[in-house]
């Protein structure tokens, strides 16, 4: 039977808690130091209590210590591994291979994203080194996860929903480039995000200050069933830096979903208990830039965000009509006041609002500067559910079956939970008949079912006795509280823990030489490859490289298709071309207007060829120049510093 891992991300201890309480499977956390988000460090006190409460319903708790680390940072490292080994997490996520080298805990190890972990070779490799786990690649597709599952046995990991790096898995050193602050360390500044202009070989403009490497997030709730038929075991959400009814909500989606998928096509979730979440999750409703499904089925017409990389928010309709301080839509309006709103100024920047008061149709937003009749608007902040979410309180419950009979000095009360655990309690206590046997029976049952603030709560009460007893309440309460304390124990004595120990051995890594990208930044990771049979290696960008006219980014993502000028599109079997054609000239000039009868071809916006070599060039001047490699099995990109 399949075993499926809701997987999500906790900033914090109560981060971590929430999405516990709404149904998370599994948590991945940092700890102090060597996270891949530096922003989002904990101390092991909150690590253990967080794992303490993870395991109580059998759930994970995963330990991020992904960056690539300098020789000086080594025993630091290994240090953090086993303290949070002793903290109680169940796994650790790694990205330098030079840790392997080093006598880590015994846990299972999981292979960060950042490994680059996207073909077959690479995933059987990291199973033969002691591999439990590979958090493959993004930008992979069904068919990539289908020939990697057949390749090996460890666990797949994958992303399904979240923020989306638009550079192939750990394969990213433009914000080092830029600025000094590495992906691999947890210092990302996101230049993906920024604004740039494509100019052409001649300097001409071919499009003026676009988001053109910003992606829309992830969203692959239609392909749950896909994943899981291909063999995926674990459904990560991404989010380090998401707050808590962010988490709350995505998490809360996705069990949900999950739990109806298992219920059709079999298998079981990874752990025990059973959320109510007080609130309708809605992905909508938090932050998200759009959604894509990316390349897992081929790929997505609808990949980029190029207006805005914030949370732009639910369309809700065009100004019908502005007002000196108000404005209706052209749409039956949700605005209520307190709600925020977006919508693009003349300019096409992205303008927001808090609604003050709405009257009727007329909607009062704080200010209405840049707002234009016909313009869009939408709501990225919806008050009412975010009220609802963070009043809330999720709870989640592992079914028991209780059982009260009698012993020859007094009660004995049962309780078998939904794992087939069992514990008992007994009450010595003198046998007196009950005055009324029928209410003595409904009323012990009642009793005994409240579980309170325990984990526990009960599917079903029997009670066993000869002759109705009169019990007191408090030897009702007295034999509840020491059976859910027994039960507590015994679920801890029998959660399964899974141990994992390094091997050791020469399995040849798939290639036998390595570039820069293969991030290798210390003396260790440099000796595990060397044991594993590669004779090259260029230490990583981050031992001070000079990447002038070197690549700095490696997409799936190609600029040239989503402009209709891939050499791919004729060939291509992209579902719908006019769904490709609106998003070219989307990019292009935002403020065409958008409708197939509008728009006759991407041509008539784009009247020739830009002569190559392409650049992007950012606000500051400084250009990347882009290479096309769109004649491969896929369309790759490249981008080349101060090329
Ligand atoms: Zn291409």
């Amino acid at each position: 039977m399949h075993v499926i891992e809701l997987l999500a991300p906790a900033k914090d201890l109560e981060t971590g808690i929430a999405a516990i309480n709404c149904g998370a499977d599994a948590v991945y956390i940092g700890a102090t130091r060597f996270g891949a988000r530096e922003a989002a460090a904990n101390s092991f006190g909150d690590i253990e209590r967080l794992a303490a409460y993870a395991h109580r319903y059998w759930g994970k708790v995963y330990a991020a210590v992904n960056t690539i680390l300098r020789d000086d940072e080594m025993e630091a490292a290994v240090g953090l591994c086993h303290d949070l080994h002793r903290a109680g997490v169940d796994g650790l996520i790694l990205q330098d291979v030079g840790l392997l080298e080093c006598g880590l805990p015994p846990l299972p190890l999981i292979a960060s994203t950042q490994m680059h972990n996207h073909t077959a070779e690479r995933v059987a490799f990291l199973e033969k080194v002691g591999f439990a786990r590979a958090i493959l690649a993004r930008e992979l597709d069904l068919d990539q996860i289908r020939e990697i599952r057949a390749a090996t046995t460890i666990e797949l990991e994958v992303f399904i929903h979240g923020a989306l790096c638009v550079c192939m898995s750990g394969q990213c050193t433009l914000s080092y480039a830029m600025g000094g602050r590495s992906g691999n360390r947890g210092q990302c500044a996101q230049p993906c995000r920024r604004s740039y202009s494509l100019e052409d070989a001649q300097g001409k403009k071919v499009v003026a200050e676009r988001h053109l490497l910003s992606l829309r997030d992830l969203n692959l709730t239609p392909h749950l069933g896909d994943l899981l038929a291909a063999g995926v075991s674990s459904f990560k959400i991404e989010g380090r830096l998401k707050n808590k009814a962010y988490v709350m909500n995505v998490v809360g989606h996705y069990r949900q979903a999950l739990d109806h998928l298992l219920a059709e096509q079999g298998g079981r979730k990874a752990s025990s208990g059973t959320s109510t979440l007080g609130f309708v999750p809605n992905p909508d409703k938090t932050f998200n830039r759009g959604y894509t499904r990316y390349f897992v089925t081929g790929r997505g017409a609808d990949i980029t965000s190029p207006d805005s990389p914030k949370h732009v928010g639910e369309p809700l309709g065009r100004v019908a009509a502005l007002g000196r301080d108000s404005f209706t839509l052209d749409a039956p309006s949700p605005l209520r006041s307190g709600d925020g709103i977006t919508f693009y100024d003349r300019d096409h920047q992205l303008e927001g609002s808090t609604v003050n008061r709405v009257q009727g149709k007329t909607v009062y937003p704080q200010k209405l500067d840049g707002l234009a009749a016909g313009a869009r608007v939408f709501r990225n902040h919806d008050h009412a559910f975010a009220k609802h979410i963070a009043q809330s309180r999720p709870e989640r419950k592992i079914a028991i079956a209780l059982k009260l009979c009698e012993t020859s000095n007094g009660l004995a009360l049962e309780a078998t939970d939904e794992d087939g655990v069992r514990a008992s309690a007994a009450l010595v206590c003198e046998k007196i008949a009950a005055e009324k046997p029928e209410r003595a029976k409904t009323s012990v049952a009642q009793q005994l079912a409240k579980l309170g603030d325990t984990e526990f709560s009960a599917s079903s009460v029997m009670v066993e006795w000869a002759t109705p007893l009169h019990l007191l309440p408090s030897q009702v309460n007295s034999l509840r509280r020491d059976l859910t304390s027994n039960l507590t124990a015994a679920r801890a004595q029998a959660r399964p823990v899974q141990e994992k120990s390094l091997i050791a051995n020469h399995a040849p890594f798939p290639l036998a030489k390595l570039s820069y990208l293969a991030n290798v930044l210390n003396q260790k990771a440099a000796a595990f490859y060397l044991r594993h049979g590669v004779s090259d290696i260029e230490p990583a960008a981050e031992s001070g490289l000079d990447l002038a006219g070197r690549t700095v980014m490696t997409t799936r993502y190609c600029l040239k298709y989503e402009l209709g000028l891939c050499p791919r599109q004729e060939d291509s079997h992209t579902e719908n071309t006019e769904d490709t054609e609106k998003v070219t000239i989307r990019i292009l000039d935002p403020r065409t207007p958008v409708s197939p009868a509008s728009v006759s071809s991407v041509s008539s916006v784009l009247d020739s060829l830009p002569p190559e070599p392409w650049f992007l060039v950012d606000d500051e001047g400084r250009r990347l120049r882009l290479r096309f490699r769109c004649e491969q099995s896929y369309c790759v990109m490249e981008i080349v510093y101060k090329g």
